[in-house]
């Protein structure tokens, strides 16, 4: 199959994803082989992918809310057959809670619901997602910037689950169900053998790899890698990423997945290197970093996530959450260090004004720093917190990535509701 012009353009670097968004809005198909398409609706939803089979149809991932009834209506321009199997990918919202669109066509046509299948970790991870559903709300709106944001639960369970492998044959087709740990510990990556075709789901995600997301739990950057080189390995001619467009051709779906591991790799050498040798997590943030070339593949832009995130949730992963500071094990409340340091510099505004000086000089981790001092030694500043905000408008500005922004984003707006401006 012909890559089209937009494509090639995203390939080289010369488009955005964005563009690619606006392309697809309206739910646009992508024929993977005579019996195989994905469905894409935006870069922000996982792509869903449709195998036709003689005994119905079977779709890997679901798509959310938004865009699960323009998926699924795309998807019955092309084949108004039932749907037979559901595979989630993980249990994402943006891939998992389009189930519900899908059930419901089912209940009014009078047939039965399709089976649901996954990894058995999607099972507790919708569990915790209603035992953290507060706080799950609040972490993603502010992510996105959805202010208000309820994140959607109660998708409904996998009818069946399986832990390392699982090979189906449905309709005549077969269907190789592999389980890898990466953005979560319940992923899984769909290949079908005699297509040559892959469903990576979420390990290719057309961005530097989300593997450090500060406000989720653990990931896992070395297993994400190992995922990768396995499906290297199997040489897949067609490369349906989570998120993206399609990649057709062996060699270019090779480089994607080769140069994605080779990334995560890179980043767990580096910090387990240092870790060996007994280096506190302060040196290594600031000493490990990833190969500029391979971070400036237009599949690896760190435009979501950011290396030096990843770097400490490898060392969560290993290392608990003791940074090797001693300070930091038993630490004084916030508010008295910064009352010592405060009257220490002869005032919280002396910080304040050494953090603007320090933020306007580009220096914003200092800058940071500094202006939080000044806050939580004298919150009820509103000359600190003008302070503040423009400080924290500096630090966003700083970042490459969207999750950086953001986080800098809500501390800003915090800033300048409580600013004298
Ligand atoms: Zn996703």
């Amino acid at each position: 199959m012909e890559q089209d012009q937009l494509f090639e353009r995203l390939w080289n670097g010369t488009a955005a994803m964005e563009e690619w968004t606006q392309a697809v809005s309206d739910g646009a198909v992508t024929s993977v082989s005579e019996n195989i398409i994905s469905v894409h609706t935006t870069y922000l939803c996982g792509s869903v992918t449709v195998i036709r089979t003689a005994a119905g149809l079977v779709c890997v991932d679901t798509a959310k809310p938004d865009t699960a009834a323009k998926t699924l209506a795309a998807i019955r321009r092309w084949d108004n057959s039932s749907i037979h199997t559901v595979i989630y990918t993980h249990g994402h919202v943006d891939h998992t809670s389009g189930i519900k669109v899908i059930d419901q066509e089912a209940d009014t046509r009078g047939i039965p619901r399709p089976r649901v299948i996954a990894h058995r970790n999607v099972l507790r991870r919708l569990s915790r997602y209603e035992a953290t559903h507060g706080f799950n709300s609040i972490v993603q709106g502010q992510q996105f910037n959805y202010p208000d944001y309820v994140y959607p639960i109660g998708q409904r369970r996998p009818d069946e689950i399986y832990d390392d492998t699982l090979s189906l044959a449905i309709g005549g087709e077969r269907i190789e169900l592999f389980h890898g740990r990466g953005e979560t510990d319940d992923a899984t990556f769909v290949w079908l053998p005699e297509r040559r075709v892959l469903a990576s789901g979420d390990f290719v995600i057309w961005m530097f790899p989300n593997v450090g997301n500060p406000r989720k739990v653990q990931r896992y950057a070395a297993d994400w890698a190992a995922a990768l080189r396995q499906m290297q390995a199997l040489r897949p001619d067609v490369l349906i990423p989570g998120h993206g467009p399609v990649v057709f051709g062996r060699e270019r779906a090779a480089q994607m997945l080769s140069d994605g591991a080779e990334v995560l790799e890179c980043l767990v050498r580096q910090t387990l290197e240092l870790m060996n040798k007994g280096s506190a997590l302060d040196a290594i943030l600031h000493a490990v970093s990833a190969p500029r070339e391979l971070l400036a593949k237009p599949y690896l832009l760190p435009k979501y996530d950011d290396p030096e995130f990843v770097v400490r949730g490898i060392w969560h992963l290993y290392a608990g959450w003791f940074d090797g500071n001693p300070a930091h094990l038993k630490p004084a409340p916030s508010a008295e260090l910064a009352g010592e340091i405060g009257a220490l510099a002869g005032g919280a505004a002396v910080l304040a004004d050494r953090a603007k000086a320090l933020a306007e000089a580009g220096r914003t981790r200092l800058a940071a720093h500094l202006i939080e001092l000044a806050s939580t030694a004298s919150p009820a500043s509103a000359d600190i917190q003008t302070v503040r905000a423009k400080v924290y408008a500096q630090c966003a500005a700083a970042e490459t990535s969207l999750i950086g922004k953001a986080i800098f984003e809500v501390y800003r707006r915090d800033a300048k509701a409580r600013s004298s401006t």
